[in-house]
């Protein structure tokens, strides 16, 4: 599926058109060197040489300087430059050479947890309520703001605030939340099932928008831009079956298929053909779960490579990789077609991702608030530390505005400090016996300690075994297998959207180009906060890219693309998003020099926690205890927390681990 794209890389008239050197994010030149893939360490992970030139030792900020307000920030956020240098020199053994002398902080805590996430939040939350109001608690955060990938973006126009969700989108998971992670959300005062008063559901269709399909030329011969008869795109709900069919015919009149692909998909939707006759339905299922989407497509159902690149990106949101590295089986979960002659029996198959299971009463239980779940977070906060947020309810959060000078104070129980990287956390003595840990972190290019009690890492699980060594060999193994899924969210504050009316779009699915995802913001009002409804007012796009590298397995691509996304700069970002909105929504009025405000790139090369995979991991379908199980054993003083603990990338899971978590330091 390797393409190139069009660039005006070193074109200066063509990034003049573009508006390349148009006034807008503060951006960041620094990250961006030209990087090979080199031996990756222990764990898996890419060498300090390859980042050294990027890191650039770039000093972090004092969370209470008058002023500070991540969320207000443009440019290159997720991981930001400042977040992540420390770490890669721990990981690559490079930070113990040349570490200043530690300062001892004097600090106490009863808990101390790694990682300001939604599962570290939760962690404070739950162990503040065994505890009691006295607990000391201190987070201990790399980034400059909380929340971890649930991350706030705040744009300003004409005097208006708007929002977008630079991680983290919804209240959505593919199973019921749990008893505890429901009870956390209500606790908070979100009513989940109020969500319809809120969203404005019909805007867009209302206007004549619909979820179109970009074919770009350098995948399918010809830019094209068609009705969308393969991916949402945006919200399906309220589309009947006879609309869906003129979509169909639509889409067929206007595709730049081969005669062959339009054939191919017409019997893709519509033959019901038993491709495995004489097998029984598990084992049909079975060799579903082992076999590629992309595999199934081409070998099995006789569908053009056309038709491959017509799917390729569909499971990019979920899965954060193309069907060359979904299996079948999965595809089939997820409702793609060419399934129905095989008369599978509904039930989930063995090593079906749990994403692809069907759930009515998950399904209904959604919401989406304007910064999608930093909403959770800062809410979490509020509970957690009252004078930081204003407000007393879960709508009148989304307009409050955030103290962080609040966040560490010292008279406060409870205390969040961030650019604080946790480079080593070990007991003092020994494990089985220890009455205390000392964490150790790197914050204002100091080394500093704290003790504690106790101890959560709620932090991504491959950052674990370099920074807790005693724990015993096979858990390290297993917290290193956790590759997490890296991706792109890229908001983009336009003056107005009159170029998606015009072209009768609400959504685009561009499978061959930079971004696969492209989306008006989802249109919700809440507690003072007002959506754009009118074409001519500026909006927020929000454009999504996995960064996979198809043809591989799911932990390699993961791994490279992670390496993408840390070396590409913010200019080049930023030329991919303006050529792309040019070629998409040109036709339409649009032009990007005049039209494109702001640009916030949250690069997550640590994204999504890894789902296993039937096509790759083997231990899902035999049954034997997961490398996440594992992974998450309490050992001493520490407990494991953080998403990855069950290999789900889901808000509940988050916050379901780290309550475990608590419940482990509570049995001590
Ligand atoms: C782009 C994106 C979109 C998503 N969308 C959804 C969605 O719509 N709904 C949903 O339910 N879930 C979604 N998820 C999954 C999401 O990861 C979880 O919902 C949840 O936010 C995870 O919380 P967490 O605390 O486990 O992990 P994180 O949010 O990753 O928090 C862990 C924190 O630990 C910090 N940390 C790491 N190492 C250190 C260290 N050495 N010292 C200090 N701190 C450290 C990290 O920087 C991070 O801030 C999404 C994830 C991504 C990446």
């Amino acid at each position: 599926m390797a393409k190139k794209f069009t660039s005006s890389e070193g074109n200066s008239e063509r990034d003049q058109a573009l508006g390349m050197g148009a006034k807008i994010t503060r951006r960041d030149f620094l990250n961006g060197v030209a990087l090979t893939v080199g031996a990756a360490t222990t764990y898996g992970i890419v060498p300090l040489e390859m980042w050294a030139a990027a890191a650039a030792d770039p000093q972090p900020e004092a969370q209470n300087i008058a002023g500070y307000y991540p969320p207000g920030k443009t440019g290159l956020r997720g991981d930001h430059l400042g977040s992540f240098e420390a770490m890669h020199k721990v990981r690559d053994g490079a930070f113990w050479k040349d570490a200043p002398k530690p300062v001892d902080t004097g600090e106490s805590y009863d808990l101390v947890i790694v990682g300001g996430g939604i599962s570290g939040l939760a962690a404070a939350h739950f162990f503040r309520k065994a505890m009691g109001d006295k607990a000391r608690v201190l987070i201990l955060e790399n980034h400059d703001d909380f929340g971890g990938h649930a991350k706030r973006n705040e744009f300003r126009t004409g005097g208006r605030t708007i929002l977008g969700f630079g991680g983290t989108y919804s209240i959505e998971s593919p199973a019921p939340y749990s008893a505890v992670a429901k009870a956390l959300i209500e606790e908070l005062g979100i009513d989940v099932p109020s969500y319809p008063k809120y969203v404005s559901k019909d805007l867009y269709r209302s206007l004549g928008l619909k979820p179109r399909i970009f074919f770009d030329k350098e995948t399918f011969g010809a830019d094209k831009l068609v009705r969308n008869a393969v991916h949402s795109g945006g919200d399906e709900s309220g589309i009947n079956d006879d609309a869906r069919e003129a979509d169909r015919r639509e889409f067929l009149k206007d595709a730049p298929l081969s005669e062959k692909s339009k054939q191919d998909f017409q019997r893709l939707l519509t033959k019901e053909k038993d491709y495995f006759p004489g097998l029984s339905s598990d084992e049909k299922k079975a060799r579903l779960a082992r076999m590629s989407y992309a595999k199934y497509l081409t070998d099995t159902v006789g569908a053009s490579d056309e038709i491959v690149k017509l799917f390729q990106a569909f499971p990019h949101p979920l899965f954060g990789v193309g069907i060359d590295a979904v299996a079948a089986q999965d595809a089939w979960g997820l409702g793609l077609p060419g399934f129905d002659g095989l008369k599978l029996d509904p039930t989930p198959g063995k090593g079906m991702n749990r994403d692809c299971i069907r759930n009515d009463e998950a399904e209904k239980y959604f919401f989406h608030y304007p910064d999608g779940n930093a909403t959770i977070t800062r809410l979490l906060v509020r509970q957690l530390i009252r004078a930081a947020i204003p407000g007393n309810s879960a709508t009148d959060v989304v307009l409050a505005k955030a103290d962080y000078a609040k966040l560490d104070e010292p008279s406060s129980s409870m205390r969040i400090r961030l650019n604080s990287t946790v480079v080593k956390v070990n007991h003092r003595g020994n494990p089985a016996s220890a009455k205390e840990v000392q964490v150790s972190y790197f914050a204002e290019n100091k080394l500093k300690t704290v003790c504690a009690a106790n101890c959560i890492l709620a932090c991504w699980h491959v950052v674990i075994p370099y920074i807790a060594p005693e724990l015993p060999e096979a858990q390290k193994a297993a917290l290193a297998s956790a590759q997490k899924v890296p991706l792109l969210y890229s908001n983009v504050l336009l003056r107005n959207w009159t170029a998606f009316q015009n072209l009768g779009a609400s959504g685009i699915y561009a499978p061959g180009m930079y971004h696969t995802g492209v989306n008006l913001d989802l249109p919700v009002s809440i507690g003072g906060y007002e959506c754009t409804k009118k074409p001519d007012e500026p909006i927020v796009v929000h454009m999504m890219k996995a960064a996979c590298k198809p043809g591989r397995p799911a932990r390699e691509q993961h791994k490279l693309g992670r390496i993408e996304l840390y070396t590409t700069t913010f200019e080049t970002y930023e030329r991919h998003i303006r050529e792309q909105l040019a070629r998409m929504l040109g036709p339409g009025g649009f032009d990007p020099a005049r039209d494109i405000l702001e640009i916030t790139i949250n690069r997550w090369p640590h994204g999504y926690a890894y789902e296993y995979n039937s096509l790759f991991d083997q231990f899902w379908l035999e049954g034997t205890e997961t490398p996440c199980q594992l992974a998450r054993k309490p050992f001493g003083r520490l407990a494991i927390a953080n998403a990855d603990a069950d290999a789900y990338a889901y808000t509940d899971c988050a916050i379901d681990q780290a309550y475990r978590a608590v419940q482990e330091l509570k049995k001590q």
